[in-house]
């Protein structure tokens, strides 16, 4: 009788599998047979390589095939089942011994042969204790080979799901679908699904189990890029507004002739390439990605400044009040500088002018845009985003670009994060992106330390120092507590405390929190911007969005608990005027994993480098705080592999037809 099956069949279907399996595995997330062979083993037991009984007594542990010579049940004194077994091959003997499980003696019965895996103990003489065991056969499903250890539940172990899963062996076809057509993976070379599935729970060699992660890989890649480039469709149903200009247009010219810089080649990369999307049908929507300090500001204004010249107005939007002000103060002495008559306004919580439909430059947060009306000749749209990004926040922007009937504004994107190329065409499928990978001139890099416990006090006392001979100024970060910005706060309280009682008697300290009204931040922020602190105690959610050219310190409590790009961005509060900076990672971790870590972050100054570090070694989730967003659960693709990401965009392309 053949059985067939299907994806969408009930794992109750499957024989010993009943109601009371169904809700443990719903705890798996497993509902379907499609689900069932969609859950993937983490990691791979390798009982392959099966020794003699006198190899497996000289290397303490090892797979086994023996006979049963005997086997017996008896109790102990503390009146527990003993199962005790002599098994010979022809090397040798051996003793197995096993604890209250006498049911054994129905499965292990004298004279058969069986493949045993465990480690040796010589508790009760030397004996092979509690193994595993699988009947020996042409086709074993637990020892003998690679077996794959699943994520478990209770009452779910890995040896119940390898069984199950079993029988599925030869239907994989059947129930899982292969959204890549059969004639796209002969000439992309990709193998079937059905096969990288089956690798992948049956692997017979580690070549096995790396095909079928890369195809599994790839297939994320390419969902991603087909989302992203649905999306990215739709967006384009609509005409852009044309902005015909170039960075020789007289305007813009003037505007960077002006500048008491020179533009590093990559802004002027950038200028370009942004002015050239500007003469395109197709709205813009570039992602300018720079170091914190890297010059972005500028890279924007250009571009404002062109669409100006055209007769059309520039929208640009902070993440919080006080970036908003910093933006607007910086960009009107820039064009007053330049001696460059725009009419730019600040929209801020307790600004009720109107927003008139001339030409102009508005500077608010996304809060306040969002329920102003825009100019009706709003022509470019400049997202600030400092490091935070998101599908989500994309999304609401959508809506604002039709605000000129059926034309979208050219969006461009600001951000600190520095994320790694490969990954933001991950994120952003076909976005374009620009990339400011050089610093201004002049810069000197920040020395960053990292101080065990035991250097602590020393180096208190060198700030003090400095601070007291030197007229410098610092910030402490505090540490991260996690999902709790009141608990953060409260300890940031305490620390201060602590700081200014313990450590710093003589010094003036400040202390910013999340806590706070945005007034009473900026205020305090403020403060220390005018040198009435020494020192800023911060937690680690306050946005220091504030450029303090004279702060040069910066101590980070357990900086272990961060992510390099996090540390990166803290970093960047430093060493924004011509001093030289020095940043101090406090760190009681010891491991070498995370020491590693911090180290390799202490020598790298470029935020691309340590990005990408901490990407190679924890994954896009944990670097950047995106798990939640859903984009992200990549599980077997690669996504610093740039040829990985670049098929599965090929791929998506020829399957979108
Ligand atoms: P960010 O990329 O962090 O937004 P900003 O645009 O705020 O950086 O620029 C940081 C500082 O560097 C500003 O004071 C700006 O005037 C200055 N700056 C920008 N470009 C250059 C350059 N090419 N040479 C020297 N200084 C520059
Ligand atoms: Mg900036």
């Amino acid at each position: 009788m053949s059985i067939s099956y299907s994806g969408t069949d009930p794992v109750t279907n499957l024989p010993l599998v009943g109601p009371r399996y169904e809700e443990k595995l719903r705890r798996l997330g497993i509902e379907t047979l499609h689900d069932l062979l969609h859950h993937f083993p983490f990691r791979y037991s390798d009982t392959s390589d099966i020794i003699s009984i006198t190899e497996l007594i000289v290397k303490g542990e090892g797979t086994i095939m023996a006979t049963i010579e005997s086997i017996t049940n008896s109790r102990t004194r503390s009146r527990k089942w003993l199962t005790k077994a002599t098994l010979s091959d022809h090397s040798g003997r051996i003793t197995a011994v096993w604890f209250n499980q006498p049911f054994l003696t129905k499965t292990l019965k004298r004279g058969e042969t069986f493949l045993f895996n465990g480690k040796l103990s010589t508790k009760w003489g030397r004996n092979l204790s509690n193994p595993q065991y699988e009947k020996a056969s042409d086709e074993t499903t637990h020892l003998g080979k690679l077996t794959p250890i699943y994520p478990e539940t209770y009452g779910v172990s890995s040896k119940w799901l390898r069984a199950r899963i079993k029988p599925l062996q030869n239907h994989i076809p059947d129930i899982v679908e292969d959204f890549i057509p059969f004639q796209i993976q002969k000439k992309e070379k990709v193998i079937p699904l059905s096969s990288a599935i089956e690798k992948i729970h049956f692997p017979e060699s580690e070549k096995d189990i790396k095909d079928a992660q890369e195809r599994l890989g790839l297939n994320e890649l390419i969902n991603i890029q087909i989302q992203a480039q649905k999306f990215f469709e739709k967006k384009n149903k609509y005409d852009a507004i044309k902005i015909k200009s170039d960075i020789n247009s007289l305007l813009v010219r003037k505007l960077l002739d002006s500048l008491e810089f020179e533009l590093t080649g990559s802004q002027e990369n950038a200028i370009n390439e942004i002015l050239n999307d500007f003469n395109e049908e197709k709205p813009m929507h570039r992602l300018l990605n720079g170091d914190v300090g890297s010059g972005k500001t500028i890279v924007g204004l250009a571009a404002a400044v062109a669409t100006y010249d055209q007769g059309f107005s520039t929208v640009i939007m902070a993440p919080t009040t006080i970036l908003a002000q910093q933006h607007y103060q910086t960009i009107s002495k820039t064009l007053n500088d330049g001696d460059i008559t725009i009419p730019i306004q600040l929209l801020t919580s307790d600004s009720k002018g109107e927003v008139g439909n001339s030409p102009q430059i508005i500077i608010g947060t996304h809060a306040l845009i969002y329920k102003q009306e825009l100019p009706i000749n709003t022509a470019f749209i400049i997202i600030d985003e400092q490091h935070r990004f998101g599908v989500e926040q994309r999304e609401t922007l959508e809506k604002l670009g039709q605000t000129n009937g059926n034309r979208s504004p050219h969006y461009l994107t600001m951000t600190a994060t520095p994320i790694p190329r490969s990954l933001t065409l991950v994120l952003y499928g076909q976005t374009n992106v620009s990339i400011l990978d050089e610093m201004p001139k002049g810069r000197k890099p920040i020395k960053t330390y990292l101080i065990p416990q035991d250097k602590r006090q020393d180096s208190y006392k060198w700030i003090k120092d400095r601070i007291e001979k030197e007229d410098d100024q610092a910030f402490i970060i505090c540490p991260l507590v996690e999902d709790s910005e009141k608990v953060e706060a409260k300890a940031a309280k305490e620390e201060y405390k602590r700081l200014s009682k313990d450590v710093f008697p003589d010094l003036r300290l400040g202390l910013v929190h999340g806590q706070l009204k945005e007034e009473e931040k900026n205020t305090i922020l403020n403060q220390f911007k005018d040198k009435k602190f020494d020192i800023l105690v911060a937690t680690p959610v306050v946005e220091v969005g504030i450029d303090v050219p004279n702060a040069t310190i910066m101590i980070i409590e357990n900086a272990e608990r961060f992510g390099l790009a996090q540390l990166h961005q803290f970093r960047g509060r430093i060493g924004r005027g011509d001093q030289q900076s020095y940043c101090f990672l406090f760190t009681d971790a010891t491991d070498k994993t995370r020491i590693d870590r911090l180290k390799y972050f202490c020598k790298n100054n470029s935020g691309f480098k340590v990005a990408e570090y901490d990407l190679k070694n924890r994954g896009p989730g944990e670097v950047y705080g995106i798990k939640q967003s859903g984009i992200l659960q990549l599980r077997f693709a690669d996504i610093t592999n740039m040829k990985q990401i670049k098929r599965a965009q090929n791929i998506a392309e020829k399957i979108n037809g």
